[in-house]
């Protein structure tokens, strides 16, 4: 016994999702459809997303964001669970791969929820900055180019409401921001920003061994 994060196998994993996930079909058909597709492992886990629609319903969140879509997974996981005044600002650059999102959120009833803006997502963020919508969201989810995170999470914590909480995806980087050695871009933006926000007195925070690396911030 150790007190150190369990590490799942394939079969304590296949446990965990039989044990508690509760994906729609309309869900379980967008991570079927978006398996063929270039890019699929940039969806988050299934268990990833039930724990983030925990999160904004503990929230009693009405206003969101999101900061890279890709088929929308996240996004739908999320907005499933906002009250039917509830609304999301989802970014991302790719047309392609946001009209399958769109086709989804469509099938599951949830399109009038989510106000898709297809331009960079620092853009959008300062657009929002810009015509008065800082200190208004609930919750964010930032998990769109790791180079442009740190400014993502400056400009979403200008937009969120104290108490508002930021999700920021993939903190671990599958290990690799242990490499001090030769680290991409990439990977040195995570490591830079883990280091950053782990003294950011602005907010609590809480990095979680959920999917691939999770850190939960609260603005104060
Ligand atoms: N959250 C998604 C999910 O769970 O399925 C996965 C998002 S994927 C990891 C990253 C997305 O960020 C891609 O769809 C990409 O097009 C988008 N992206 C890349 N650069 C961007 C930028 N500058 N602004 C907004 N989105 C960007
Ligand atoms: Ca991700």
């Amino acid at each position: 016994m150790s007190n150190q994060s369990i590490q799942l196998n394939d079969e304590l994993y296949h446990y965990l999702l039989d044990a508690s996930l509760r994906e729609s079909e309309v869900l379980k058909q967008l991570r079927q459809h978006t398996a063929g597709m270039r890019g699929s492992v940039m969806q988050i886990a299934p268990e990833q997303g039930q724990f983030m629609a925990l999160l904004v319903q503990i929230l009693g969140a009405k206003k969101t964001l999101e900061v890279g879509v890709y088929t929308g997974y996240s996004a739908l996981c999320v907005a499933a669970v906002l009250p039917e005044d509830g609304r999301m600002i989802a970014c991302d650059i790719n047309e392609e791969t946001t009209a399958v999102a769109k086709e989804f959120w469509q099938k599951a009833g949830v399109a009038e929820k989510i106000d898709l803006r297809l331009a960079p997502g620092a853009e959008t963020l300062n657009e929002l900055i810009e015509t008065g919508e800082q200190g208004s969201f609930d919750f964010a989810f930032i998990d769109a180019d790791k180079t442009g995170y740190h400014n993502y999470y400056e400009q979403c914590l200008v937009l969120l409401r104290p108490g508002g909480l930021i999700a920021v995806d993939n903190v671990l980087w599958t290990g690799s921001v242990l490499n001090n050695e030769n680290p991409s871009e990439d990977t040195q933006a995570l490591q830079a920003f883990n280091c950053f926000v782990k003294d950011d007195q602005r907010v609590d925070l809480s990095m979680l061994p959920v999917g691939d690396g999770l850190t939960l911030l609260r603005k104060k």
